[in-house]
């Protein structure tokens, strides 16, 4: 090993359990993060500071101010900056670790898009603030064996959980599919307590570097629960389980990952936002769009119209609407949790 890698990850090699051959393992890795919120931000980071060759950071969102309270990665420069989270990501976790390789993709994960952008990936950390995306990622992880790591936070809460196919019953062994919106309490409605979600982003952190390093065995085998403020830490155990009954392990039904839609819409979870994604393949090509809605100005018109090459943002006047469009075609439509108004706003303004 290189004298300078061993200097940098020295506490690491001198752990017994990793030495100086899982070093090697990890900058060999490939970490996928889906969802750089406040669990996604604690696990990306520790990843990149424990040397996994590889990070690949998938968000759909911008950064705003009400994210800091609990997303480590990011700071108040970069609330100025207007990118998208995917983008500070891989910027501000480049500055962490410049010798490995990083990549921030702004995109909703999706099934047109999972099989490219999760292609070769070695473990999936779960990011995420919804059990559709959750079940897609769970959908490709037995498709392609490839052992993913899910993780829920909210208020002082959070759950953990190894799905490793084959291996471990999966998530769809547990429920099957999304519970009725509304039904559980989400961040918007309970709040969440930053040191909740470190503490979970670490604990995930912790399984992604045992399956890197080759110590699947030492993995968690039940559903951890823990709340923070209370102080109750549980591992239930999911022994009783049984695979054989789900329809995705035993039948291979991967009902998430065929499913196939036109224009998709869904409520973001933390603000007063709903996301609009166009059919598969659209592309939107911000400068001509900022040409077109310039000419919309006035009454019923827009305002405040900016944009880069990552982003393109306006707010409609007379109404407490922003939208915020992306290249691959989404839009975020904020003042809204109506997902036919996101649509028509999306349809007036945009096109499709
Ligand atoms: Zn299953």
């Amino acid at each position: 090993m290189e004298e300078d890698l061993f200097d940098r990850y020295s506490r690491q090699i001198l752990f017994q359990p990793i030495g100086a051959d899982g070093q090697k393992r990890l900058s060999g890795g490939y970490a996928l993060v889906v969802g750089c919120g406040a669990t996604g931000s604690a696990s990306a980071g520790m990843l990149a500071r424990a040397g996994v060759g590889r990070l690949k950071i998938i968000d759909r969102d911008f950064l705003e101010k009400s994210n800091l309270q609990r997303q480590s990665l990011f700071n108040e420069e970069d609330l100025q900056a207007n990118l998208p989270k995917a983008i500070l990501a891989e910027r501000n976790l480049g500055r962490i670790n410049s010798s490995i390789k990083i990549e921030g993709v702004v995109a909703d994960l999706n099934p047109s898009n999972i099989e490219k952008l999760a292609a070769g990936a070695d473990v999936i950390l779960d990011g995420t603030d919804n059990f559709d995306t959750r079940f897609l990622i769970n959908d490709y992880s037995l498709k392609t064996r490839t052992p993913w790591v899910y993780t829920a936070c909210v208020g002082s809460q959070g759950m953990l959980m190894n799905i490793v196919p084959g291996e471990t019953p999966c998530l769809r062994c547990l429920m099957d599919g999304s519970p009725p919106a509304g039904s559980l309490p989400t961040c918007e409605t309970a709040g969440i307590l930053g040191p909740t979600a470190q503490l979970v982003g670490a604990i995930q952190a912790t399984e992604a570097l045992k399956t890197l390093t080759g110590h699947r065995d030492r993995l968690i085998k039940g559903l951890v629960r823990v709340d923070t403020w209370t102080w109750e830490f549980r591992e239930l155990d999911l022994s009783d389980v049984r695979p054989e009954d789900c329809p995705a392990c035993a039948q291979g039904r991967y009902d998430f990952l065929q499913a196939r839609s036109g224009m998709m819409t869904s409520i973001l979870c933390g603000s007063n936002a709903v996301q609009v994604v166009p059919p598969n393949g659209s592309k939107i090509e911000l400068k001509g769009l900022a040409e077109r809605l310039h000419s919309a100005h006035g009454p019923g018109g827009i305002d405040d119209l900016s944009y880069n090459s990552h982003l393109l943002r306006f707010r409609l006047i007379d109404r407490n609407i922003e939208m915020t469009v992306f290249p691959d075609g989404r839009a975020i439509i904020q003042g809204t949790k109506e997902t036919s108004t996101a649509r028509d706003l999306y349809s007036k303004y945009i096109g499709m």
